[in-house]
């Protein structure tokens, strides 16, 4: 079974095929500066076999439609195409940023699913519009073809209410359906599953720490396999310090800021998600430029990586007395994936919490998943690559399976 994996933003679109006989990849795409005056498509076919090879173009690409058609006289084209037809695919699964509290699992699109999507749109107003154009041209170009939406929301949607409520009037969550909904779900999922498997047990009896740490960094306590709490919020910008966005502030912040700087609130915000972070703090938003400033004495940088680090070693305390102790802590994503000293600094002094890195394991560059704690870890501490596309894909083919 082929199976497109499509995340489509808004002005960019990420497109994946997978044969899901060996779950391998069998062509993967990014088209950029839709709706520009110059756009661009590059798609790698068979990466596996050919990692180096690519095929960039630069064109116009005005709106999503032809930005979904570009993807698909690609995929069957002459040069770098990968299948003889569109009758080729047998799935596309769709990524969707939120879906409120109407899912909790997976969905075969139809019109009621539709609906759903438009009516979060208040609380997605970025992506979710986004995602559904992604959708309804998907509809049309494969219309024989079942589509699959897969939500960043739907993992979280376990936590329990104590957890997910904001102490604020009750009708802002009535009303505005104003609450903490938690991202990066499908991340979150993935590497649960992929922790349990490791750790040789099913994934109902496991207790876990997952720390995404990309761009966008959150964290998630999961109890016998089932998230319970989640430091992103009602938006992307609650929790850990990201690469540009603040994380948890003081939520007078916005007034004082607005006031003192006369800033609109529309603008703060701006400043709270494109400014701040690791950028606000040191003017660089990639690790490694942080790590090489680092070397060389930067304070601002050396501080930047301390506050970053902090944030999630207090999140991994927090959630070690949410889950009454944890079978491991799992990193992923970018920055967890390949950042030794930011685990290391995460985990240091964490011995009284039966937490103790290996530091050779965690400073071994290995590819897969693996253990990085020491021997007398009470708490296994793992590394497990992320793949968002692989778990919608598998998302997907359960559902068209049925
Ligand atoms: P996204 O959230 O966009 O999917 P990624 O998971 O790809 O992001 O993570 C991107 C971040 O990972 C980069 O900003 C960079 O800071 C970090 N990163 C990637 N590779 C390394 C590395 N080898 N060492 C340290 N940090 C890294």
């Amino acid at each position: 079974m082929n199976i497109l994996v499509i995340n489509c933003g808004s002005s960019s679109l990420k497109y994946q095929l997978l044969d899901m006989t060996g779950e391998s990849v069998v062509a993967t795409g990014v088209i950029e500066r839709i709706g520009e005056e110059l756009g661009s498509i590059t798609q790698k076919s068979n990466p596996d076999k050919y990692p180096d090879a690519k095929s960039v173009e630069q064109l116009p690409i005005p709106n999503h439609e032809a930005a979904m058609r570009l993807m698909v006289d690609k995929l069957v084209g002459e040069d770098w195409g990968v299948i003889d037809s569109l009758r080729d695919i047998d799935a596309v699964g769709h990524r969707v940023v939120q879906g409120g509290e109407d899912f909790s699992a997976p969905a075969l699109v139809d019109k009621g699913v539709i609906r759903s999507i438009q009516a979060n749109i208040p609380l997605a107003p970025l992506h979710n519009p986004a995602n559904l154009t992604g959708i309804e041209i998907a509809l049309e170009l494969f219309h024989n073809t079942p589509n699959v939406a897969v939500f960043d929301t739907e993992f979280h949607q376990t936590i329990p209410q104590k957890a997910f409520m904001y102490p604020v009037p009750m009708e802002l969550y009535t009303e505005f359906k104003v609450r903490k909904y938690g991202f990066h779900g499908t991340s979150h999922k993935y590497v649960t599953r992929t922790a349990a498997a490791h750790l040789g047990k099913p994934v109902d009896t496991v207790n876990l720490i997952t720390v995404h740490l990309g761009n966008g960094c959150s964290m998630a306590a999961v109890e016998q396999g089932k998230c319970v709490d989640t430091t992103m919020g009602l938006t992307p910008l609650a929790g850990l310090m990201m690469g540009t966005r603040c994380g948890d502030v003081d939520p007078a912040i916005h007034a004082f800021v607005a006031k003192h700087r006369q800033m609109s609130l529309a603008d703060v915000d701006a400043m709270l998600n494109k400014q701040s972070g690791l950028f606000g703090v040191c003017g660089m938003n990639d690790m490694r430029d942080i790590h090489a400033a680092r070397a060389k004495g930067d304070d601002a940088a050396q501080l930047a990586f301390e506050m970053f680090a902090y944030r999630v070693k207090s999140t991994i305390g927090a959630y070690l007395a949410v889950l009454g102790g944890a079978d491991a802590v799992v990193f992923t994503a970018g920055i967890g994936e390949n950042d030794e000293d930011v685990r290391a600094l995460a985990c240091q002094d964490l011995e009284g919490l039966g937490i103790v890195l290996d530091p050779e394991k965690n400073g071994a560059r290995e590819p897969g998943v693996r253990t990085i704690s020491g021997r007398d870890s009470r708490v296994a501490v793992l590394i497990v690559p992320t793949d968002e596309e692989l778990e919608i894909a598998q998302a997907t083919q359960a559902i068209v399976n049925g």
